[in-house]
C-alpha cells in the first residue's frame, strides 16, 4: 500500500493514559473491523517510527479512529502523540493484522488489546449482529477501562470486567484464572478471540488447554 498522509481532527484522552485519535479518512480507503495499520508521525525524525495501531473506528464511518494507550517512560512514538495537535498529520503505512470476525464467541482482551474488539463490536452494533457475543475485559484499576460505558450499552450482561489491583462491588477480582473461564465459557462456545499483552495471552492460552477448549478456534493477536 501506498503511504497515506491523514490530518488529526481530534485528540481526546479518555482515561488517565488512552488517548483518542479521530483522523480524516482519505478516499477510498479500506480495512476490515479488527484489522490494524503500521502508523508513523509527520514530524521531522518520527516519520520513519512505525508502530501498529488499531482502527476503532468501523469501514463504513467517514473517519478513522485510532484508541491508543501511552507509554512515556519508552520515550516512543506512543509519548510523542501526546503533544499531537489538530491539523497535524499522521503517516499511514501498510494495513494488517491477524484478527477479524469469524462468528459468535468470547473475547478476552488485556488493556489496549480491547482495540480490535472496539471495532468489531461497533461493527456488529451497526448491523445488528451482536447477537450472544461475550466479552471479558481484564485491566488493572477501573480507571483503566476504556470505554466502558459504550462496552456496558453494546453488550449488556455479556461485558465482564475482571480488575487486578482493586476490589470493586460488581467487578471481579483478581487475574483471569481457569475457574474464571469456567464460569464464562460454555462448552458449545465455537470461537475464542484473545489479545493482549504477551504474558496475559500466554496464561489465558494454557488455561484453555487445560480446560480441554483448545479445540476450538483460538483468534488472536499479541500487543
Ligand atoms: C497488531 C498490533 C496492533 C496494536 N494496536 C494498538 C492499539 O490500537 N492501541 C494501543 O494502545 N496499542 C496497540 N498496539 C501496541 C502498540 O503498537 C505499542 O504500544 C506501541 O508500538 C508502543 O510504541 P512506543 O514507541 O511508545 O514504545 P516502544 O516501541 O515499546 O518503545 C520505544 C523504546 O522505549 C524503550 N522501551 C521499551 N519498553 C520499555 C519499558 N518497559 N520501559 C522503558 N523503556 C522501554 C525501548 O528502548 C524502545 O525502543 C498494537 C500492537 C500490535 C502488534
Amino acid at each position: 500500500m501506498t503511504q497515506q498522509v491523514v490530518k488529526v481532527k481530534t485528540i481526546t484522552s479518555i482515561t488517565h493514559d488512552v488517548l483518542q485519535i479521530v483522523t480524516v479518512k482519505p478516499h477510498n480507503f479500506s480495512f476490515i473491523a479488527g484489522q490494524a495499520v503500521a502508523i508513523s508521525i509527520n514530524k521531522p525524525s518520527w516519520e520513519n517510527e512505525i508502530r501498529p495501531f488499531t482502527f476503532t473506528s468501523i469501514p463504513t464511518d467517514s473517519f478513522l479512529e485510532f484508541v491508543v494507550k501511552v507509554y512515556p517512560s519508552h520515550k516512543g512514538v506512543t509519548n510523542e502523540l501526546l503533544t499531537l495537535k489538530i491539523g497535524d498529520s499522521l503517516i499511514l503505512h501498510n494495513v494488517f493484522g491477524a484478527i477479524t470476525y469469524r462468528g459468535e464467541g468470547v473475547f478476552i482482551a488485556g488493556g489496549a488489546g480491547i482495540t480490535p474488539f472496539v471495532s468489531i463490536f461497533r461493527d456488529l452494533r451497526s448491523k445488528n449482529e451482536i447477537g450472544n457475543n461475550k466479552l471479558i475485559f481484564a485491566n488493572k484499576t477501573k480507571g483503566d477501562i476504556i470505554l466502558e460505558r459504550e462496552l456496558k450499552e453494546m453488550l449488556s450482561k455479556n461485558f465482564i470486567n475482571i480488575i487486578a489491583d482493586e476490589n470493586i462491588v460488581g467487578y471481579a477480582h483478581g487475574y483471569i484464572s481457569e475457574s474464571f473461564l469456567k464460569d464464562h465459557i460454555s462448552r458449545a462456545c465455537e470461537n475464542i478471540y484473545l489479545c493482549g499483552p504477551a504474558p496475559m495471552m500466554e496464561s489465558v492460552e494454557k488455561q484453555l488447554h487445560y480446560l480441554n477448549h483448545k479445540h476450538k478456534t483460538i483468534i488472536k493477536e499479541e500487543f
